[in-house]
């Protein structure tokens, strides 16, 4: 088995799930007392958010190298970054470490393909919903169609996201703006919708809608287990 590197703390509730899911994962195929090797690096979020905020992406991204940086040493065949908005500095993460990063989008985009899905709404921070690193790569690499909510409305998904979820905080008000949302992606013309931030799973989940959802918090996290195993 190889050993799962796990660039997490952003935020830290949604590392939480990645790490029982990989287990989960693990413990599924493997069966008995087997559980994850992972080599985990987390960071303080509230440094990485006031640069993100601040638009200073390099600063980000130096302290995400230096961190994989870490995690690579501690023995780590591959590396998951555990959140879909600091995808944003993958290229330079790739490029200050020799083990591959497994991309968050590359792993959804496969599983939206294999199930035939054409056009897909996309619910994630507004950095995620807004630049091309992550849409203009579903769309460009994998051919997708991507709706995204309307400018009000990706405010509201944003502001959830670090007012709410990353402090672990679910509100029923909140859940039916998510599910108001979705449905709008729907009307649209999507035939999926993309859980694309790593907490979102944790306020809205299949059993709340018929629209079919996407949560890239378990799909990162069985592509590890996959590639692990
Ligand atoms: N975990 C979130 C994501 O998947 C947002 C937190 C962050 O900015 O990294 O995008």
């Amino acid at each position: 088995m190889k050993t799962i590197g796990l660039l997490g703390g952003m935020s830290w509730e949604s590392t939480v799930g990645y790490y029982r899911a990989i287990n989960e994962g693990v413990k599924n195929n493997l069966g008995g007392l087997h559980s994850a090797k992972i080599a985990m690096y987390s960071v303080d979020f509230d440094q990485v958010e006031k640069l993100q905020h601040k638009g200073d992406w390099g600063g980000t991204a130096r302290i995400l190298s230096e961190a994989a940086q870490c995690v690579e040493s501690a023995g780590a065949d591959f590396l998951l970054i555990c959140t879909n908005t600091m995808h944003k500095v993958a290229p330079e993460i790739e490029k200050a470490i020799k083990i591959p990063v497994l991309h968050i989008a590359d792993a959804t985009a496969e599983v939206l393909l294999h199930k035939g899905i054409k056009t897909v709404g996309l619910l994630g921070t507004a950095f995620t919903m807004e630049k091309d690193f992550y849409k203009g790569r579903l769309s460009e690499k994998y051919g997708l169609n991507v709706l995204v909510p309307n400018k009000e409305d990706r405010q509201i998904v944003h502001k959830i996201i670090y007012q709410e979820l990353c402090l672990g905080k679910i509100q029923a008000d909140s859940k039916a703006e998510y599910l108001r949302i979705i449905d709008l992606l729907a009307n649209k013309g999507a035939e999926a919708v993309i859980l694309g931030c790593t907490e979102i799973g944790m306020l809205v989940n299949q059993n709340d809608t018929k629209v079919k959802l996407f949560d890239t918090t378990a799909i990162h996290a069985e592509k590890a287990v996959e590639y692990a195993i």
